[in-house]
């Protein structure tokens, strides 16, 4: 699962008080973008096994720290007193952490048994990633429905087409991700992608939701 993870993020960007949508899409990643800077040192490793799954090639047989229950759970309380620390707002820290906590469970839907729940075996994932045809209808619906709640809760000056644009760059992302060329080996390639992409993706919804509001309810 990739641009599905962002599904909760807009849900989440409609209610009140909440964070702003790209602190809310860096949520929705943070601990694949933990798992990118542990690579870097070793801390969490991955390898590239062609054929592993039939979507992906990545073997992603090290990541206690991020990818357990356990850890997903610290990177979001972390990250939810970072929001409040900066908003002083209840229901922008707790839907962050939010956010940030369901990572794991989307992946779970995706991802072959690499999942744990404190960094040990036994582990988890329920394989989408060899269903295709399960897989790739699930994330678009995922991402597309977010999107409609988002754009009919939310509202902004007549004419705001920012929101399209990022809903094509999340299209692009994707397409590249199911069909472009996958990297033949691990290296610091993969990684530097995956943080060039989660940047570019926030940095794109933090300037698409800037000038878009909650919708208040009619009569309020
Ligand atoms: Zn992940």
């Amino acid at each position: 699962m990739f641009i599905g993870h962002f599904a909760p993020a807009l849900i989440m960007a409609t209610r009140p008080r909440a964070a702003g949508l790209g602190t809310l899409f860096v949520a929705a990643q943070l601990v694949d973008i933990g798992f990118a800077a542990l690579l870097v040192p070793g801390i969490e490793a991955m390898r590239i096994i062609p054929g592993i799954t039939a979507m992906n090639p990545m073997d992603l047989y090290r990541m206690p720290y991020t990818h357990s229950l356990l850890g997903t759970l610290i990177w979001a309380v972390l990250f939810g007193a970072l929001v409040w620390f900066a908003t002083k707002r209840r229901e922008a820290a707790i839907g962050a952490a939010l956010v940030a906590a369901s990572h794991w469970f989307i992946d779970l839907l995706v991802h072959i048994p690499d999942l744990t729940l404190y960094g040990m075996p036994p582990r988890f994932g329920f394989g989408l990633w060899n269903h295709p045809a399960i897989a790739m209808p699930l994330e678009i619906a995922l991402i597309g429905g977010a999107l409609a709640c988002y754009m009919r809760r939310t509202e902004a000056p007549a004419g705001n087409r920012r929101p399209w644009l990022l809903a094509s760059l999340l299209a692009f992302a994707q397409a590249i991700d199911w069909f472009g060329p996958k990297e033949p080996a691990y290296s610091l390639a993969v990684p530097a992608t995956m943080l060039f992409a989660y940047a570019l993706l926030a940095g794109t919804a933090a300037w698409a939701g800037a000038n878009r509001r909650q919708r208040l309810p009619a009569g309020a």
